[in-house]
């Protein structure tokens, strides 16, 4: 089987479980990125994944060759940890020349992979540059080349991106993702960022407390999220208790709403997105609420709106904004087709 097949991979620190049963293929040539909160076993995963750490139990294959135990020099990766900094003494052309030196390419040839990687990065004619005298970006960008001048099988990024400022890393984000398409590489990034996961990602792998959660393409965990975990962590939503009225009703806030799927749920929560909520005036089939607060963005406006006991906040686009001021009584109503019974 071609690919990474990680096969039910456990990791445990003494009693700790920090990743647990985790079964997962990434077909070659695709983006894969492992998302979740700080301590939920993405970099001890990805630790696994590199030789940097022996699972507890399981076994890794690439290519079709187990690689469990076979140790990180030997796995032909190109890896860009946070941890692994460009070398401060050598210039941006023998950063990226540095594996390629180590195996005893020819200094011609390695200058020639030098210099079509400094085109790929957009830094041609950098190769004599100090490191120190680039900027944030930049630097990323040379140790992006750096892993990936042995044209490694597979591409590790762990947190790349972090140290960056948000526009720069936005648009890093966008460069990362091309590039891997351009090259066709089968690419692991781990982070902690949601919007960087969806930008970059063919599929983006959810974990909490050391197991995944969902791993599918970024439009369907938000979309059809598989949890209310998943639900939460993936941009915003609101969780809103139901309970089925035995006529294929639900009622939700105290109202019955038709048209919810729910297969034949008694109760649990549904996953109403924000802009799937609509304000209405207080009219019948709506449920009732009042406006708690307003926040207008520029380029979305949020309404909160108490119902039921509980928040609910509902995101328009400027131009459709609801006409309502805070303590107004409105009324609510939600999408069925997208709102997602959840039951776990
Ligand atoms: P972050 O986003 O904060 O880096 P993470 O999802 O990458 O978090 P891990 O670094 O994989 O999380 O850690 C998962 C859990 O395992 C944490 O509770 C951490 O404290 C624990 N852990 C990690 N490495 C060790 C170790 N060497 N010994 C003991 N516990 C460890």
């Amino acid at each position: 089987m071609s690919g990474l097949i990680l096969n039910n991979v456990t990791k445990q620190f003494g009693t700790f479980t920090a990743v647990k049963d985790v079964n997962l293929t990434v077909p070659d040539g695709t983006f894969v990125c492992l998302l979740g909160p700080s301590g939920c076993g993405k970099t001890t995963l990805m630790r696994m994944i590199a030789g940097l750490d022996l699972p507890t139990k399981g076994s890794i294959t690439l290519g079709g060759e187990d690689i469990t135990e076979v140790p990180t020099h030997k796995r032909n990766l190109g890896m860009v940890f946070q941890s692994l900094a460009l070398f401060p003494h050598l210039t941006v052309g023998e950063n990226i020349a540095y594996a390629l030196r180590i195996r005893g390419m020819p200094k011609a040839d390695q200058q020639k992979r030098v210099d079509e990687l400094l085109a790929m990065i957009d830094l041609a004619g950098f190769s004599d540059r100090s490191v120190n005298k680039l900027s944030g970006g930049q630097r990323q960008r040379v140790a992006i080349a750096r892993a990936l001048a042995i044209s490694p099988k597979l591409f590790l990024l762990d947190e790349p991106l972090s140290a960056l400022d948000a526009k720069l890393r936005e648009a890093m984000q966008v460069e990362l993702r091309q590039l891997q398409q351009q090259l066709g590489i089968t690419t692991i990034v781990v982070t902690h960022d949601q919007r960087e996961a969806m930008t970059m990602a063919d599929t983006v792998v959810v974990m909490n407390g050391g197991k995944i959660r969902q791993a599918a393409a970024p439009v369907d965990i938000y979309r059809r999220p598989a949890d209310s975990f998943v639900a939460d962590f993936i941009g915003s939503t609101n969780l809103i208790p139901f309970s089925a009225d035995g006529n294929g009703r639900a009622i939700i806030l105290g109202e019955p709403v038709e048209g919810l799927a729910l297969g034949g749920v008694n109760s649990g929560t549904i996953s109403v997105r924000p802009e799937d909520i609509q304000i209405t005036a207080p009219e019948s089939g709506s449920i009732p609420g009042k406006v708690s607060f307003v926040r207008d963005l520029g380029g979305t406006v949020e309404t909160f709106i108490e119902a039921g006991g509980q928040q609910i906040v509902a995101v328009s686009a400027p131009r459709t904004r609801p006409d309502v001021t805070v303590g107004q009584t409105v009324g609510i109503r939600l999408d069925p087709l997208t709102s997602v019974v959840l039951t776990r």
